[in-house]
């Protein structure tokens, strides 16, 4: 199947969780685990934890204070990166991902890992994938101070990391951040149908998307 012409592409920008990794992992602990452990800590059903912390995370979506550890382990007084690891045996790489950042490399792209994930996560996730090699460079959004959401992301991402959007081909699981690089102008833009492997293949509206990275290396 072809997407697009590689020859076109110079820079691969890469979404992490989601995109790469088995989002199920980010699902298991935002949505069951913490609501369990904040359960047990307050006294609460799992239910009543649920709904409240659901209401907490819908505040702040979109923002860059909902991918941070600090902020979520100062507003529930909880350790949050020490919960991760608890869970850490379920961090997953998707399948035919490694092959795709070795084509990748075999074709001299350059090849970015852009996450909005905290340095904090992120080490976490290096450390059980050993996918860190794989990378020309790593941008947390956390430095940059803004998340992928903003456009001005991509402004301040091109200061440090110069690219050319008519070459370039950027892969996320967001939609919203996909739109984003869309109005910046990043050329080349790709979804994921089914970021969690035990969820149902999700609708990516406007934008294209694959089912497997084995679609999109060339032999
Ligand atoms: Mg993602």
């Amino acid at each position: 199947m072809s997407l697009f012409n590689w020859s076109s592409i110079h820079t691969v920008l890469l979404d992490m969780d989601g995109t790469l990794l088995d989002l199920h992992y980010d699902s298991q602990f935002w949505l069951k685990y913490l609501p369990k452990r904040y359960a047990e800590q307050h006294g609460l059903s799992l239910e009543v934890a649920q709904t409240t912390l659901f209401s907490r995370y819908k505040d702040m979506l979109g923002t860059l204070e909902w991918y941070c550890v600090d902020y979520w382990s100062n507003e529930l007084n909880m350790d949050i990166a020490c919960l991760k690891e608890e869970v850490a045996h379920l961090i997953a790489i998707h399948p035919y991902v490694i092959e795709f950042l070795i084509f990748l490399r075999q074709n001299n792209k350059r090849i970015i890992l852009v996450t909005n994930a905290h340095y904090k996560s992120l080490s976490l996730k290096m450390q059980r994938t050993q996918l860190a090699h794989h990378f020309d460079r790593i941008v947390c959004a956390h430095d940059l101070g803004l998340p992928k959401e903003n456009i001005e992301f991509w402004e301040k991402l091109q200061k440090i990391e110069p690219f050319n959007p008519i070459h370039t081909l950027f892969i996320d699981d967001s939609l919203p951040v996909l739109r984003s690089a869309a109005r910046y102008g990043i050329n080349y833009l790709l979804s994921i149908y089914q970021p969690d492997s035990q969820s149902p293949p999700k609708d990516t509206e406007e934008f294209r998307a694959i089912r497997s990275f084995s679609q999109i290396i060339v032999i």
